[in-house]
């Protein structure tokens, strides 16, 4: 969803609530479940425009220990303000303000185009702030066995999985060179 904010860059101390109800958006980095929806309200101050509300939605993640999806809520606080300016516009000598967008990430996308905010962007990089770094399906995921794969949440394996400690192993060794070397030849 695009909106037109001309009429708010327009007008210094005005307020628009808006309430927001988008598609699920799904992308190469992103699955939500369920329609984004909650409040926002474009504030202009004169000197900044502020956008302030909440949003929810549920997202698939995949666990990042044993690999299945799962689904996540989320509830997410937008508190985002953009640095206005004041513009000459047109052969009168009008102005107008406009949005000053700072690229201070350059994988994000652009959110104004003049006076057209593009919410849909500003949703999808708020929601993928407030995703887990390392996803788990649950907090005590024991993840998969790295040996033989088994999903150990729901399946036992045969696998030795009895950490090595390094110094018995180094022992293992110097017993077994040993009983090489005393075997007769
Ligand atoms: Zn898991
Ligand atoms: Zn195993």
């Amino acid at each position: 969803m695009k909106l037109d904010l001309n009429e708010i860059l327009s007008r210094v101390g005005m307020r628009f609530p808006y309430s927001v109800e988008e598609a699920p958006i799904v992308d190469e980095d992103l699955e939500c479940d369920s329609p984004i929806v909650g409040s926002i309200i474009f504030s202009n101050t004169g000197s900044v425009l502020l956008v302030n509300g909440q949003i929810s939605t549920q997202v698939v993640l995949e666990c990042s220990r044993c690999l299945r999806y799962y689904q996540m809520d989320v509830d997410s606080v937008i508190e985002e303000q953009f640095p206005l300016e004041i513009k000459p516009v047109g052969p009168r000598g009008r102005h107008i303000q406009v949005v000053v967008e700072e690229d201070e990430n350059p994988d994000a996308g652009k959110l104004f185009e003049g006076s057209l905010f593009n919410l849909t962007e500003m949703l999808r990089q708020n929601i993928m702030l407030s995703l887990p770094t390392q996803p788990l399906h649950a907090p005590d995921c024991k993840g998969l066995c790295p040996h033989c794969g088994t999903d150990l949440n729901d399946f036992t394996c045969d696998c030795d999985l009895t950490p090595v400690n390094p110094s018995l192993s180094k022992l293992g060794e110097l017993l077994a060179n040993k009983r090489v070397r005393i075997e007769p030849s």
